[in-house]
């Protein structure tokens, strides 16, 4: 289902506001996200720099792990928001790529910028060749879906 003016929007306004949140202190650039879930709930993100570079999270990563957290895997779409229009990064393209096949379903990707600007493309068109899970998405599935494996017995 095609995302509808108002959830862009909203998604819009999450990320600013997680925006403003970013630990870039190596960098300077903060970079703000949201995702909107199936439920219709959004969650924010910004980008984490560590002390260790390569250590860090991009905002995109860490609006994806917000939701997770509150136990939502279905995710619809994902919102970058920058000064200007900067494309989501091909590790983030790909780790949400899990996410659509586990749904079954397209997640379209927004790109704003601060003046509120703003384009959507589906996760397909930007990452066409991405890397699918084949021999474990059952098992992602139904974890997802509550009936992952029993605990380790002792
Ligand atoms: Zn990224």
């Amino acid at each position: 289902m095609p995302l509808k003016e108002k959830e862009i929007r909203q998604m819009i306004k999450s990320a600013r506001e997680t925006r403003s949140k970013a630990f870039a202190h190596r960098s300077g650039h903060k970079i703000g996200a949201s995702v909107l879930t199936e439920s219709g709930e959004i969650y924010g993100g910004c980008n984490i720099e560590s002390v260790i570079s390569g250590l860090g999270s991009c905002a995109e990563r860490t609006a994806i792990d917000h939701a997770i957290t509150h136990g939502q895997y279905n995710v619809r779409a994902i919102c970058t928001v920058d000064d200007g229009l900067t494309p989501m990064c091909g590790a983030c393209l790909q780790y949400a790529l899990l996410f659509s096949q586990m749904s079954d379903d397209e997640i379209f990707v927004v790109n704003a910028d601060s003046k509120g600007h703003y384009t959507v493309t589906p996760l397909s068109t930007l990452l066409p060749q991405g890397y699918k899970t084949k021999s474990n998405l059952q098992e992602i599935k139904a974890y997802k879906n509550g009936k992952g494996k029993k605990k380790r017995k002792k």
